[in-house]
């Protein structure tokens, strides 16, 4: 069964990036240094940051990324912390190393995801968009964690490098057993942004041809897949998450982004003065997600055009959502 999984409006979804260092460097990586900063924040810091988010409502959600995540040796403390202040839920996106023996240093019940990145289903595709040796070490990873009894996801990120594979993940995640599945279309930020954006960016036609049927396809082995919509319908109506809901994408330099196709620029609408969250002066973000254009997503027209066309001057062929709506197949089987 397909969904269109609305924008929730009473949980906090906290996207909080504890360092940027990273063993691997992935050809589409978004990570960007000279925005982000290059530290690691201090236990303490993280810990402080935590409580300001957990406190915005009743429920609270929590992904911790990179850069690598488990290259942070507080991960763990910070994990156990985001339990003991009831965040709903805890999940950690890994590149698949896990470093710091990480497995062995929280339980699953502190845990509610380890979600492993992958970029291929051959070892070839993976190894060339995210370094030589990741595909073993990812699927090794995966292995590690469902043995520790840790649910696990698998994200795979979708351009036209790895789109023909698409459909042979099949095979690949019912071998693997993983819970969840989650398509991701590349993003022209970071590293992608240098690149030519012809060999990544993925057409309309392209993606509603593969993308929903291979998705279909996954779910029938009885795994929950989520994928963003991207392109709109005619009759459905454009909404930005920078205004109806409560998602928060924060950096070691202390920047508090709200709409991640932001990151690459000092747009943030927030920023950590030590440990207080203050609001930052205009213009930034907010400023953009009140405009109303025919194209749909402000920031998606701003920074990656290619995703629009036209039927003539000012006049979109189709509205571009989101990049936080999603579309969720259901389990077939129970
Ligand atoms: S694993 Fe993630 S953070 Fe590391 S280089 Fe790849 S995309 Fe960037
Ligand atoms: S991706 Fe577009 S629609 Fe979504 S929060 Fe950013 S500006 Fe708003």
């Amino acid at each position: 069964m397909k969904k269109t999984v609305a924008f929730s409006k009473n949980a906090t979804n906290v996207f909080f990036h504890i360092l940027t260092q990273c063993n691997l460097k992935c050809r589409h990586c978004y990570i960007n240094k000279k925005q982000h900063g290059k530290h690691a924040l201090d236990i303490k810091t993280i810990e402080a940051w935590l409580e300001v988010f957990r406190a915005k409502s009743r429920t609270a959600n929590v992904i911790f990324l990179g850069g690598e995540p488990t290259l942070h040796p507080g991960l763990p403390l910070a994990l156990k912390k985001a339990k003991n202040i009831g965040y709903s839920s805890i999940t950690v996106d890994t590149n698949g190393y896990l470093f710091n023996d990480i497995l062995s240093k929280v339980e699953p019940g502190e845990v509610d995801f380890f979600s492993f990145s992958l970029d291929g289903a051959t070892r070839k595709t993976n190894n060339i968009i995210r370094g030589e040796g990741s595909y073993d070490r990812c699927i090794a990873g995966i292995r590690e964690a469902k043995h520790a009894g840790f649910p696990t996801s698998l994200i795979y990120t979708v351009s036209r490098m790895n789109i023909h594979e698409l459909d042979l993940m099949t095979t690949l995640l019912n071998d693997l057993g993983v819970d969840r599945f989650f398509i991701q279309v590349i993003g022209i930020r970071g590293k992608s942004a240098a690149s030519r954006k012809d060999e990544l960016q993925v057409s309309c036609s392209e993606w509603l041809r593969i993308i929903p049927a291979a998705a279909a396809k996954i779910a029938d082995l009885g795994i929950t897949v989520t994928y963003p919509k991207v392109f709109l319908d005619p009759d459905e109506t454009f909404e930005c998450a920078g205004i109806v809901a409560d998602n928060y994408f924060i950096f070691p330099n202390g920047r508090v982004y709200r709409c991640p196709l932001c990151e690459d620029f000092p747009l943030h609408s927030m920023a950590f003065k030590g440990n207080q969250l203050i609001k930052t002066p205009q213009i930034n973000e907010d400023d953009l997600f009140a405009l109303n254009i025919p194209e749909g997503c402000v920031m998606n027209k701003l920074v990656q055009p290619g995703n629009l066309s036209y039927i003539r001057a000012g006049i979109p062929a189709y509205k571009v959502a989101c990049c936080m709506l999603k579309e969720e197949v259901g389990k077939a089987k129970t």
